[in-house]
């Protein structure tokens, strides 16, 4: 199962999710992700899905769910749970998935996965950036362990693929923002290069880490 670090944000006496810390600062990440587009992102979207989320789950019985249990279940749930959980858990995996000084090439588990599932790294690079860059308007690129295989795919607006709507099933082990929002100040209308500068940030020790709780 995927152990997350995101139910820990959970506040267990009021039972409201809490919008995680930036585990580095708003510039830590330039050149390839501008300060100005952290800050925002961080501060006011994901504090957006955060606290609309607990306000559209508050009094339910979902108050006392960890997301995970919320999302496995979304199409029982409002539109205003699917769009703001899936964007309060997916931005908490976004953040934790890039590092300064990180990129490169993956070691380990998810280099061996990564060659057996799709060939070889460059394979993987280019698979990963067509989803980022096809996805048609708002959306996700994604990563994920189904089986203990690897696959590749995208999902629109908020979704993702721990919920039971979603077409790309799996655990999220990498993932993409590619709304707008997350690249516009600095990329504008530029996405592929957005994507190609994302593979410098990418934190492949969390990666990792990600991989071996999907693995159990
Ligand atoms: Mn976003």
């Amino acid at each position: 199962m995927f152990i997350s670090i995101i139910s820990l944000n959970k506040n267990n006496t009021d039972m409201t999710f809490e919008l995680p810390k930036l585990p580095y600062a708003f510039n830590a990440l330039e050149p390839y992700i501008d300060a100005a587009t952290m800050e925002i992102h961080h501060g006011k979207h994901h504090a957006g899905y955060t606290n609309n989320l607990n306000n559209a789950i508050q009094g339910s019985s979902l108050e006392s769910m960890p997301i995970e249990a919320i999302l496995k279940d979304i199409s029982k749930h409002s539109p205003a749970v699917r769009n703001n959980g899936g964007g309060y858990f997916n931005h908490n995996l976004f953040w934790t998935i890039m590092a300064p000084n990180a990129g490169g090439e993956p070691q380990g588990e998810v280099k061996k996965l990564i060659e057996k599932s799709f060939g070889s790294f460059a394979e993987f690079k280019e698979k990963f950036s067509s989803a980022a860059a096809s996805r048609f308007g708002s959306g996700w690129a994604w990563l994920v362990v189904n089986d203990g295989k690897l696959a590749i795919g995208s999902t629109p607006n908020q979704d993702n693929p721990l919920m039971d709507l979603s077409e790309l099933k799996g655990t999220p082990i990498l993932a993409l923002d590619v709304w707008e929002h997350a690249y516009y100040l600095k990329y504008q209308n530029k996405r592929p290069e957005y994507i190609s500068n994302f593979f410098s940030v990418i934190n492949w020790a969390q990666v990792e880490k990600n991989l071996n709780g999907a693995l159990g």
